[in-house]
């Protein structure tokens, strides 16, 4: 009960509380006064009765500007609840090192948008995409580079991926993108730029000019042509960038072709 009228408070604006203190004021010493009236009829009981009435109105004033005070508080301890609850909840679904979407987050969205495809009767696609040689890479370049590397090729997936495709690291130097409403062809053409434009970024440790160009493979699978769950969907386009690694890297490989 109580809880319920805080809540109610809360959510006034600081006028409706004048209001609603002037207007308990007055109830107040209405209470006070009116079978005090009854009670003494003489006029040195009235002087009383009119000062009392008077501290009643201020008192009820001090504790409406208590209130006041006491709401926003609240008010400002919820929203920064709400904040500190929003940063847990970006830092539950993303990758700590590339900031992209975690794998976890990356299967919920995949179970959205396969429930929306089902509706819509639309399709989507998914492409799984893993960096050549990175093995090399850090043995050559160390550990840290080949992070940095990590950091700047999911920079690069952001940057040249549409606003409603979702990009996740899907372990080690894997990353997977999720094109929603999106089919077999315009997925290869969007993998092929994204294939075809990596190269030119310098992955050069140290800003030194050397063997800084990295390549990667891309597998494509299309729900629900290739698949009909989303543990097969992963299956297929994990198969597709197989046979990319298989026909010599650094290619597109499509699930069914
Ligand atoms: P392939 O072309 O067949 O994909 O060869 P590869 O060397 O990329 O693949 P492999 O699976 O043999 O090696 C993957 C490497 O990725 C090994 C591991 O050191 C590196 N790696 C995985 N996660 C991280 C990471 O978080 N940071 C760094 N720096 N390297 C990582
Ligand atoms: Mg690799
Ligand atoms: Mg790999």
């Amino acid at each position: 009960m109580f809880e319920r009228i805080l809540d109610r408070l809360k959510t006034a604006t600081f006028w409706r509380l004048v209001w609603f203190s002037v207007i308990l004021s007055e109830l107040l010493t209405a209470i006070i006064v009116l079978p005090m009236s009854i009670l003494f009829r003489d006029g040195i009981a009235a002087d009383y009765l009119i000062t009392g009435s008077v501290a009643a109105f201020f008192v009820s004033l001090i504790v409406v500007f208590i209130l006041v005070l006491l709401i926003k508080e609240l008010r400002k301890d919820e929203k920064l609840l709400s904040e500190q609850n929003q940063r847990i909840y970006d830092l539950s679904i993303r990758d700590y090192l590339t900031d992209v979407f975690n794998c976890r987050y990356f299967y919920e969205r995949l179970e959205e948008e396969m429930k929306r495809a089902e509706r819509y009767q639309s399709s989507f696609s998914l492409i799984m995409l893993d960096i050549d040689y990175f093995k090399r890479y850090n043995d050559v370049h160390g550990h840290q580079a080949g992070d940095r590397v990590l950091r700047d090729i999911a920079l690069f997936l952001k940057k040249n991926i549409r606003e409603q495709d979702v990009i996740a690291r899907y372990g080690g130097e894997e990353f997977s993108v999720i094109l929603p409403e999106t089919g077999k062809q315009v997925a290869r053409g969007l993998a092929e730029r994204l294939r075809m434009s990596l190269p030119s970024q310098s992955f050069t440790p140290n800003g030194a000019q050397s063997d800084g160009n990295l390549t990667i493979s891309l597998g494509i699978a299309t729900y629900p042509e290739d698949a009909e769950s989303i543990e097969d969907l992963v299956k297929v386009a994990d198969h597709a960038l197989y046979r990319a690694k298989g026909n010599g890297r650094n290619r597109v490989m499509i699930a069914g072709e």
